[in-house]
């Protein structure tokens, strides 16, 4: 039986890890098929408070899993594949090796990027579209490419890939993007992004390899071809909840509902980090979820410890 078990291994998860270790719980970590989570996609942190450098996503992770690791965190690199919430404590959790049973679950099990949905999309997925710059921007070298997006994260990575590309064409659905003044002046300042506005991609055309994409220009409705050799897309995330449906209490896009106190639906099971937070998605204030949602389950545990000791005589009337 495990006091808590801990689903993912990004920055929510890794410091619900170090703050369930450090409270002596001995927290049981899945990391997910995706070790550290987003974070971990990501090429540069310049935003998270005590790396006045900056550091790389992959760097945080690995930096973030030594420190859970060294207070006695364990860590399974296998994927949850069920679980069963309704009648607990214990919970169970099933992966693909072990059937577990959990007294206490925290959830970090995150977000994935929001897919375009269009035609040839799934096909080229890497074939020429990618998700992540900085697994696939190497592959870009003096090649043309399009980012679709108006975020952080599409000026973000297509300034990443100007490092690769002969050019970044930004595609956004509006005039007026949603990144914040220090991106969107860098990308100003970068001669390799050309920004192309009020367009969207209504189809990715390759036949093995990403050839051409098809925009829409959404004021005039012209439709037209234009030769590219990669598509990287930046249009926001999912949750990843699939697992929990039916479980526990989602929003109409599947983000789970918690309390102030990160307490899911069902008392024993927390939510942390983007798989309810749809606001502020930053790797600090996943962190701080996490951080929060440790000391709930801490909390927790010890008031079912108290629930289920007989009370010693000697206080007991
Ligand atoms: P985001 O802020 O939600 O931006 C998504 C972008 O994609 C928006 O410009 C949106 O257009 C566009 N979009 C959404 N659906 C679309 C569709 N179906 N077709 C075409 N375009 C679509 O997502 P994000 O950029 O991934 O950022 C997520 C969070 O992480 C934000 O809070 C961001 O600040 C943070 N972040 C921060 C940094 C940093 O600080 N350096 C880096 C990366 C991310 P509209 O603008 O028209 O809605």
């Amino acid at each position: 039986m495990e006091e808590v078990m801990i689903l993912g291994s990004g920055p929510a998860g890794l410091t619900a890890a170090i703050y369930a270790a450090r409270a002596n719980l001995s927290p049981l970590l899945v990391t997910g098929s995706e070790l550290g989570g987003q974070i971990a996609t990501t090429t540069d942190v310049e935003n998270f408070p005590g790396f006045p450098e900056g550091l790389t996503g992959p760097q945080m992770y690995e930096l973030m899993l030594k420190q859970a690791e060294r207070f006695g965190t364990r860590v399974e690199y296998d994927e949850v594949t069920g679980v069963d919430l309704t009648q607990g404590p214990p919970f169970r959790v099933k992966t693909h090796s072990t059937e577990y049973q959990t007294k206490a679950v925290i959830i970090a099990t995150g977000a994935r990027p929001r897919k375009l949905g269009v035609p040839g999309e799934n096909q080229l997925i890497g074939r020429g579209v990618s998700y992540c710059a900085t697994c696939d921007g190497f592959f870009f070298r003096g090649k043309e490419l399009i980012v679709v997006g108006g975020g952080d994260s599409a000026l973000q990575e297509g300034l990443f890939l100007t490092k690769f590309a002969t050019k970044v064409n930004i595609v956004h659905r509006r005039d007026q993007l949603r990144a914040g003044p220090t991106l969107q002046a860098r990308a100003a300042r970068n001669e390799k992004i050309n920004f192309i506005w009020n367009t969207v991609v209504t189809e990715i055309v390759g036949n093995g390899a990403v050839r051409a994409v098809r925009l829409k220009d959404v004021k005039t409705g012209h439709e037209y071809e234009r030769p590219i050799d990669g598509v990287f897309v930046y249009i926001g995330h999912l949750p990843n909840t699939h697992l929990f449906q039916g479980q526990l209490d989602m929003d109409e896009e599947g983000y789970l509902i918690v309390d102030n106190r990160l307490h899911t639906s069902v008392p024993g099971v927390f939510a942390a980090g983007e798989v309810h937070d749809r606001i502020f998605r930053q790797a600090i204030t996943s962190a701080g979820f996490g951080c929060m949602a440790a000391m709930e389950a801490e909390k927790y545990l010890a008031a079912l410890e108290d629930r289920l000791q007989p009370v010693p005589a000697a206080v007991s009337r």
